[in-house]
């Protein structure tokens, strides 16, 4: 049995959010809409200190949080510039020159007792089988630059947005819907000495915000969550070398393309993210086995279009809180955890933190619904962390001493033992709740190399001519359906033309 936790001095009525980036409208966003009858919301943001300034590739979770709040797309989209996010394409990720996609769609059809790669591994040695990625709708329209909403065929997909006009755009929601925003830097945080829990925001303009619940959004700096009530960080840069980026955004040159580019460098890697005004570039790399001249030199000899601003950097260190909530206080974005920025995971954990919250929103602390909350988080976050650290060291890339100690490194045991069920039988290892679904852990693993030895009792229930009709059939529904969809950019132009465009 726990003790119960130190009750809050009184009912939980006032929440105080720290930082205005992402995590922080979101956040604020989620709570006006959903509980503003009930609670304060007041938002402290610092206009000097600014966000980070990066975050602009999602994943398709988003559209279920913007469905809970009531934001319509169309708009959504016009006010952050945002285009379709159909998936990412990994190159030279397996080795050098060699790309593969990891798309948002579903791959074939399953049967009850076994997944599509089963049918498609015996279609394959039986020469019956084109490419795995034949049968993605969502991959091949990608890789075609195509997309529609089709009334009878919905797409997955996400966006890729403007990280600072979707702040805005949350920004307003949040004080349509009454959240009250603060201009102001946090000069001390103060606490209850009996409890230990925060009861105000000190700012430096003299201003003191009080309340009965605190959510810690200021990125990187944590000031409530470590620097206040001292929760210590788990880090993982053992299994992740990455712990620097510079990003530059660059005129546009051509139409965007309706997927994340990740390129595999020497020392990390380089995304790309179209959006309708601009290109987001960056590089991600580990100062352990590159400088930062040679970074920022490499960025900018591979951009296309003219650079929009210098190149500005950002440091992090991979891993995560040893509590995402203490005493009064849960920790969001990146105050709470940060794995890197592969696989865009962040705003969707950003997202599943406001979502558990909304969920167990206490009317007092109460001992157990922090406890579960940590779990609840801890295990999502174990499940992403080792879905990333998989692109890095499943790779047959030796070309440098990055790529050979990243393949070389101990992974964690519950990756090691999705690789080995993998390889040995085919199947998935997948846990409900968990961010990414089978189809998601079957493309990257193969992408990266995988190939397991056998495939399912099932697939050899299907004669050759039965099991080639049905591989046959899928393929060509998919090449029917992409051939209905118009360009990418062609089709957001008119369905969600960016405000002012
Ligand atoms: C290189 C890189 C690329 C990334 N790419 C992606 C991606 O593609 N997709 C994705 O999902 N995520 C990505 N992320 C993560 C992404 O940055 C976060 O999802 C997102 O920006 C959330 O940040 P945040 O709100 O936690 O912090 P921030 O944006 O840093 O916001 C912190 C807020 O706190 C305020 N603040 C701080 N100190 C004080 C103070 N003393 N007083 C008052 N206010 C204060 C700041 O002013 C700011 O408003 C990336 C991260 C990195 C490092």
């Amino acid at each position: 049995m726990h003790a119960a936790a130190e009750p809050a001095p009184s009912p939980i009525r006032r929440v105080v959010i720290a930082g205005g980036g992402t995590a922080g409208w979101m956040a604020a966003a989620a709570l006006s809409r959903t509980l503003g009858k009930v609670i304060d919301v007041t938002l402290v943001e610092s206009d000097e200190i600014g966000t980070i300034g990066v975050g602009e590739a999602t994943i398709p979770t988003l559209m279920t949080f913007h469905r809970l709040l009531g934001i319509g797309e169309q708009e959504f989209m016009a006010q952050t510039q945002a285009t379709i996010k159909l998936g990412i394409n990994f190159e030279s990720w397996r080795d050098v020159g060699q790309d593969y996609f990891h798309s948002f769609g579903l791959t074939g059809t399953d049967h009850w007792t076994a997944g599509f790669q089963h049918f498609w591994m015996r279609g394959r040695e039986r020469g019956l089988a084109s490419a795995y990625d034949d049968y993605c709708l969502e991959l091949k329209a990608a890789l075609d630059g195509r997309f529609a909403h089709l009334p009878k065929r919905k797409l997955n997909y996400a966006y890729h947005l403007d990280a600072t006009l979707y702040a805005r755009y949350l920004r307003r929601f949040s004080e349509a819907n009454g959240a009250r925003r603060i201009e102001g830097k946090i000069a001390d945080v103060a606490t209850d000495p009996a409890s230990g829990c925060i009861t105000a925001l000190q700012l430096e303009n003299g201003t003191r915000v009080e309340g009965d619940f605190f959510i810690d959004c200021t990125g990187f700096r944590a000031l409530l969550i470590e620097k206040t009530l001292g929760v210590g960080f788990e880090d993982w840069s053992h299994w992740l070398f990455n712990d620097r980026a510079f990003a530059v955004p660059t005129a546009t040159v051509r139409d965007a393309v309706p997927y994340t580019r990740s390129i595999a460098g020497p020392a990390g890697w380089q995304w790309r993210i179209p959006l309708q005004h601009r290109v987001g570039n960056g590089i991600v790399y580990s100062s352990r086995y590159m400088d930062d001249d040679q970074a920022r030199d490499t960025l900018l000899s591979s951009i296309d279009g003219a650079p929009l601003r210098e190149p500005f950097a950002v440091r992090f260190r991979p891993g995560q809180r040893l509590r995402y909530w203490e005493k009064n206080c849960v920790a969001l974005g990146l105050s709470a955890s940060f794995i890197e920025p592969l696989e865009s995971t962040t705003i969707h954990l950003i997202q599943r933190g406001i979502i558990h919250l909304m969920q167990t929103f206490p009317r007092t602390l109460s001992r157990p619904d922090i406890d579960q909350y940590n779990m609840r988080m801890a295990d999502e976050l174990q499940h992403a962390r080792d879905f990333v650290i998989l692109h890095f060291n499943v790779t047959d890339r030796q070309d440098t001493p990055y790529w050979r100690d990243c393949s070389a490194m101990p992974i964690p045991d519950s990756l090691r033992h999705r690789i080995e069920l993998f390889r040995e039988t085919g199947r998935v290892f997948h846990v409900p709740t968990e961010l990414f679904a089978e189809n998601s852990w079957i493309q990257v693993m193969m992408g990266q190399g995988i190939y397991p030895r056998e495939y399912h009792r099932s697939a050899d229930l299907m004669g050759d001519a039965e099991l080639k009709g049905f591989l046959d059939g899928i393929r060509q529904d998919v090449d029917r359906t992409l051939r209905q969809l118009p360009p990418h950019m062609e089709y957001v132009r008119s369905y969600a033309p960016a405000a002012g465009a």
